[in-house]
């Protein structure tokens, strides 16, 4: 998916202006993206149509150019449809507090469980597992395997407490699969209850397709034991298949948010999308390999950059976006191309856009032909911006606009008003007419690079 939209992104980043038909473009391109990473059909319509939707609008920012308006859009819509915020688990008031796991055979729960319970205990938790997957006859050992890996202990069926047993040897076929999954969730929570576990997490069953024993299964055992959080834990490379698969555990059990495993494959990002916006239940984790400490808490944010594979250019962004102003920008360059004179106000203006992006570095910086500047940018005072500041805003407005008629008196007028001597108005009009002056010379194309600013 990155690659893709990087190559849209870097084809309309050396644009000026972008036409509906640019827009028309890069929205094929980003529905091709989408289709290619396996996001279902109907996710990619709805995507594409917002994103054209906002493009065309008019909410467009003042503060970046085009291309950078397209990815902010490709990437706030992103983020909204992976929930947003991240949603962390909900605990009980009364412990402990149950987590049931769902999800297809192979999907990861039994893994995911060990992971959990790890990170769980990391906090401070003192989880225990339930083995109410009695459908394989390898799945109650597997579970005490992942148990002893996360240091925590098992509750599996006919045994009572299992905590650091000696799995294999008690693990005889067919004894364990004609058990009642639901007997075994409910012993296993008021065994946790008794042995004060604050979490309990349940393992449960799962088929290679869905079907309807299963589902009616994992719904009993829900409605046996109200769980808190029913995680549905989905393979990420799933693929086309994840919006049916996970509509079917939202009919069939419902779930409170969605684990994506395996993303430390070639996983393109596409079932995260697809579960994301069809189910409308937040990702919650992120499991990223076999071990038990392969698990993340999900940031939906995190996951559009990594689709977008662009963090630089969004954060770029961000800071564009809280300062400059685009038009007041042009009018700037306007003006400068057409020889006017440089105003004081134009000049406030300057400093109130400086002023907002935090650094006068930054901004400067961003500025064709600056890179020359930059030790004398790094030895300058910002304090003396406030009191040339000060003085400008002493200056009434026709005196800046007319700064060639500010006179004597109103010099000590400014002087005073500002808290400033005589001798640095004086100074400061006479560096900004010089400024003036060279601002036109460079206009005619006299002179290569940008003005000195103004009371520098
Ligand atoms: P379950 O049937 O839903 O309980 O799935 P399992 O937890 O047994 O996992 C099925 C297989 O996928 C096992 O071989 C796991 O080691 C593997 N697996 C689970 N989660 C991940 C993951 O995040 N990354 C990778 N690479 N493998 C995983
Ligand atoms: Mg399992």
């Amino acid at each position: 998916l990155s690659d893709r939209l990087t190559e849209t992104f870097r084809n309309l980043r050396t644009k000026g202006r972008l036409s509906e038909s640019d827009v028309n473009k890069t929205v094929r391109d980003i529905r091709l993206a989408l289709l290619d990473a396996d996001v279902a059909l109907p996710v990619v319509k709805t995507f594409t149509h917002n994103v054209r939707e906002r493009a065309l609008g008019a909410e467009v920012s003042e503060a970046l150019n085009p291309a950078q308006q397209v990815v902010k859009i490709v990437n706030d819509e992103l983020v909204t449809i992976l929930g947003g915020e991240t949603r962390g688990l909900r605990f009980a008031k009364q412990p402990p507090t149950v987590i049931m796991l769902a999800g297809l055979q192979g999907s990861g729960k039994t893994t995911l469980a060990g992971k959990l319970a790890f990170w769980l205990k990391e906090q401070g938790h003192t989880p225990m597992l339930v083995a109410a997957d009695l459908q394989r006859p390898n799945a109650v050992t597997q579970l005490e395997v992942v148990g002893q890996r996360a240091g925590v202990p098992v509750f599996a069926p006919e045994r009572g407490n299992i905590a650091g047993h000696d799995a294999v040897g008690a693990d005889i076929e067919g004894t364990r699969s004609h058990g009642d999954p639901v007997a075994v969730s409910r012993n296993g929570i008021a065994e946790a209850r008794a042995k004060q576990h604050d979490v309990v997490i349940v393992d449960t069953a799962g088929r290679l397709a869905v079907d309807e024993n299963l589902m009616q299964q994992a719904a009993d055992i829900r409605a046996a034991i109200t769980p808190d959080e029913v995680l549905f834990v989905i393979d990420a490379m799933i693929g086309q298949a994840a919006v049916e698969t996970a509509e079917a555990f939202l009919e069939g059990v419902d779930f409170t948010g969605v684990v994506l495993s395996k993303l430390d494959g070639d996983a393109r990002g596409g079932a995260a999308l697809s579960v994301a916006e069809v189910t409308g239940r937040p990702i919650m984790f992120a499991s990223t390999g076999e071990g038990v400490k392969d698990f993340e808490v999900f940031h939906p944010d995190r996951m559009a950059s990594r689709i977008l594979d662009m963090g630089d250019v969004l954060t770029l962004i961000e800071q564009a976006e809280k300062a400059f102003d685009r038009a007041q920008a042009a009018e700037m360059e306007r003006k400068f191309l057409a020889a006017e004179d440089f105003t004081f106000d134009d000049f406030l203006q300057q400093m109130a856009a400086i002023k907002k992006m935090g650094s006068l570095k930054s901004v400067l910086g961003m500025m064709p032909g600056m890179g020359q500047m930059k030790a004398q940018l790094d030895a300058f005072d910002e304090r003396e911006f406030d009191r040339v500041e000060a003085m400008v805003r002493s200056m009434t407005p026709f005196e800046r606009n007319h700064p060639k008629q500010i006179n004597g008196s109103r010099r000590a007028r400014i002087a005073k008003g500002s808290g400033a001597s005589t001798s640095e108005v004086n100074q400061l009009l006479e560096r900004f007419g010089e400024a003036q002056k060279m601002m036109k010379q460079m206009a005619k194309g006299g002179m290569p690079g940008m003005p000195g600013m103004p009371g520098m």
